[in-house]
């Protein structure tokens, strides 16, 4: 009878291993999602969108410049079905180099004109989701103990008061650091943005690898500036820590952050139904409760209060289809790493 039972249960697990193994790769029911903003958020979304449809999704955080290069080494077996958040440039390089998939949605007619920018500059390939502008948060208590003026322009970042004590992410990694490269060379040109780094160097206590990280430390008075996309340093500020957002008195660059279909995803369809949902000014709205307050890319999705006014701003014209180019930001980073990471301090 025992031995019966056994032999019931083994037969049965062999069955269920049988039917496992026989299920298709393309799994129908789940979703693998590439997440670059912040943690929070991430969640909120892969959360909400498991709740509305039962498609279970196995989100990863990382940062922009991170997931570009996971798909890339993914390319030949890819595991990603959706990329959704980061910093537009890498989401172009993916696009160019056939990383990622044309989709239209039928949501993109409810769109502002800079999110489909981001579709049309990526051949159909990449669609901007949210927009937000690069700038840096200051400890206030920090800048009060040096006795210098309140940081108001990238210039003041190098006072040699702040040596050491300003942070920003490696451009390598991070899609925040990398519109900070792009930007300084778009405001001073090649040269001087170049020289500007070098003697921003002398400052940087750290090249962190995430791009938000900097905003945090000088929540804490870790690091006296952190340089980051404004609404990162808004985050802190609003929950009462000494920390000043500032958007650069020279003029600034912006992000639009952007959402793509791996190629090759097994999970096409989820990946989707999971693209067109996340234009919906309902999914859009789960950013500020998640304390990510970009510009959301539909024009019915509310724009949260305390959204840094991008229209209040001295924007730059950033050129997202030059520096999202594969040449042009595989060039930027080697130079970088070469001239500026690899100098003695
Ligand atoms: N944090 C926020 C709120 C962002 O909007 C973005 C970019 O889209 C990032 C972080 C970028 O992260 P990272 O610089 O780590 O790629």
């Amino acid at each position: 009878m025992q031995s019966k039972s056994w032999l019931k249960a083994g037969l049965f697990a062999a069955l269920a291993t049988a039917a496992f193994a026989a299920t298709p790769a393309r799994a129908q029911g789940a979703l693998v999602m590439y997440c670059g903003v912040q943690e929070e958020w991430c969640r909120a979304m892969s959360g909400a969108f498991e709740k509305e449809t039962g498609i279970k999704v196995a989100m990863t955080r990382k940062s922009a410049g991170e997931i570009y290069a996971q798909l890339k080494a993914e390319s030949s077996n890819p595991r990603g079905d959706v990329w959704w958040g980061g910093t537009g440039d890498p989401h172009l390089q993916a696009a160019e180099e056939g990383l990622t998939q044309e989709y239209e949605s039928p949501k993109n007619k409810e769109l502002h004109p800079w999110a489909l920018d981001q579709w049309k500059a990526a051949k159909q390939r990449s669609v901007g989701i949210y927009a937000g502008a690069l700038g840096f948060g200051f400890n206030t208590d920090q800048i009060k103990a040096k006795g210098i003026p309140e940081p108001k322009c990238w210039a003041d970042l190098l006072n040699a008061r702040l040596k050491d004590d300003v942070q920003v992410a490696d451009p390598n990694s991070s899609g925040t650091a990398y519109n900070l490269l792009a930007t300084v060379i778009q405001l001073m040109g090649e040269d001087k943005g170049f020289e500007y780094l070098k003697a921003l160097h002398k400052n940087i206590s750290q090249y962190t690898k995430s791009g938000a990280a900097p905003a945090k430390a000088a929540s804490l008075g870790e690091t006296a500036v952190g340089i980051v996309f404004i609404h990162d340093a808004v985050v802190f500020a609003v929950q009462g820590d000494p920390i000043k957002p500032v958007a650069p008195c020279e003029g600034t660059g912006y992000e639009i952050g952007s959402m793509s279909i791996v190629k090759g995803a097994r999970n096409l369809d989820n990946a989707k139904k999971f693209y067109d949902w996340a234009l919906t000014p309902a999914a859009q709205a789960l950013a500020a409760p998640a304390k990510s307050y970009q510009v959301p890319s539909n024009k019915a999705s509310p724009v949260p209060a305390q959204s840094p006014k991008m229209d209040q701003m001295k924007l730059i014209n950033y050129d997202f289809v030059k520096y999202g180019s594969s040449a042009e930001r595989n060039r930027l980073l080697a130079k970088w790493d070469k001239e500026v990471k690899a100098l003695p301090k």
